[in-house]
């Protein structure tokens, strides 16, 4: 028996999802052909833009855009460096990025090559999982070059906090009004009810595989403001797919199944939140009965997490330990966060969320959704209880 703790890592596909993915296997055009079996192509690709286009609240599709991308990461590249690249920039003077500190690589690290390039990078503060306004205000008064784009994530990927995007948004437009406002909504969709248009923000990720459809897929909102000012253009030049954003042929099958789980998660959001908090209450009760501290604990007054992501950590037992221990086990979790276990540094958001080296040493993610039951918690927490008991056994011998 299996139990998937890392739903903030990727998600099982819904049967929905494999379905829209297969059936749209057997329409293979290519939606850019003129013939009949391109146009067919071309329709099924317009249905899936206008399922997601509505699960973002998007009623002018036609004005601002939604355009499909391969992953999430593209996506928020796509928003950064295309802006980066919209105008032509005076070396002395190429304009400030603003960033939170602890955001997902597919930001930072494009923000990382701009500011090898000249670029100012603002990190505003999320200690306890609150976006520090006041710092925010204070750098945006005080900055060197103007501000071009600023992007804030809905939800980190490591701590659950959700961010209040809205206020910064707001605060970055009132400073500096042509700065292009993105935001990575990853781990946000299809948990928390919101749009582009509530956040107040001028670009938006979100991406497939977080959503239980099939990975290859994801799309960037992009505002009719954002393309009537020419603030964004395409970094990768090709056969203008994409409405010339994000050239390429299109993903179809990735795409249909994205649109398919979106459809299903915009229907069943409340319920599935409900779900999914019932399953953290249960796996909080059975984590203080254990020898494990919460990194939310350390949230401050006025932070708001989801439920989605619970991470603690270990009595010095280092996270990879106990995660090969319970991968043993057939449950499934990560240390910090997946994305980052590549790079093999100390995680950004954990330090930036107040999180000490040594703790976030022995910190482990354990994302849940709806599809989890009470019998995987209760096989985590009981696992767990071992491993502590067996992993810190074996380091006193
Ligand atoms: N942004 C956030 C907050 C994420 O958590 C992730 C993936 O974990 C991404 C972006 C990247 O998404 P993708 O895996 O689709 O590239």
């Amino acid at each position: 028996m299996e139990h998937y703790f890392d739903q903030s890592a990727t998600t099982k596909p819904s049967e929905a999802a494999i379905k829209a993915f297969t059936d749209a296997a057997q329409v293979w055009g290519n939606p850019s052909s003129v013939h009949q079996l391109g146009q067919q192509s071309a329709a099924l690709l317009r249905d899936c833009r206008a399922k997601v286009a509505k699960s973002l609240g998007m009623q002018r599709v036609t004005k601002d855009m939604l355009l499909f991308t391969s992953c999430g990461t593209e996506s928020n590249n796509i928003a950064m460096l295309g802006c980066a690249a919209a105008k032509k920039r005076d070396p002395q003077c190429p304009g400030t990025i603003v960033i939170t500190a602890g955001e997902h690589p597919s930001i930072e690290n494009p923000a990382q090559r701009l500011e090898s390039q000249g670029y100012d990078v603002l990190r505003v503060p999320t200690c306890g999982g609150v976006l520090d306004l006041a710092m925010l205000e204070d750098k945006l008064k005080n900055c060197r070059m103007p501000v071009i784009f600023a992007g804030f994530m809905l939800v980190n990927n490591e701590t659950g906090a959700v961010y209040d995007v809205k206020s910064a948004a707001a605060l970055v437009k009132k400073y500096f009004p042509d700065a292009v406002v993105h935001c990575d909504a990853v781990q946000g969709y299809m948990k928390l009810k919101f749009t582009p248009y509530t956040l107040g923000v001028d670009t938006l990720t979100v991406s497939a595989h977080k959503i239980h459809a099939i990975r290859g897929a994801a799309a960037l909102f992009v505002s009719e403001n954002v393309l009537k000012r020419r603030h964004l253009v395409p970094v990768m030049p090709g056969g203008g797919q994409e409405f010339g954003f994000r050239s390429g042929t299109e993903n179809l099958c990735s795409i249909a199944s994205l649109a398919a789980a979106a459809e299903e998660g915009r229907l069943h959001l409340a319920e599935n939140r409900e779900a999914t908090s019932a399953l953290r209450k249960r796996l909080d009760e059975a984590l203080a009965q254990l020898d494990v501290k919460q990194n939310q604990a350390l949230g401050a007054e006025n932070a708001e997490f989801l439920p989605n992501i619970c991470s603690i950590v270990l009595p010095d037992i280092r996270s990879e330990t106990m995660l090969n221990y319970l991968s043993g086990r057939g449950i499934y979790v990560s240390a910090g966060s997946a994305c980052s276990a590549h790079a093999k540094k100390k995680s950004a958001a954990l330090e930036a969320f107040g999180v000490t080296a040594e703790d976030a040493d022995s910190t482990l993610r354990i994302s849940l959704d709806y599809t989890n039951t009470a019998e995987d918690v209760d096989a985590l927490a009981e696992a767990l209880r071992e491993g502590i008991a067996a992993l810190q056994r074996k380091r006193t011998v």
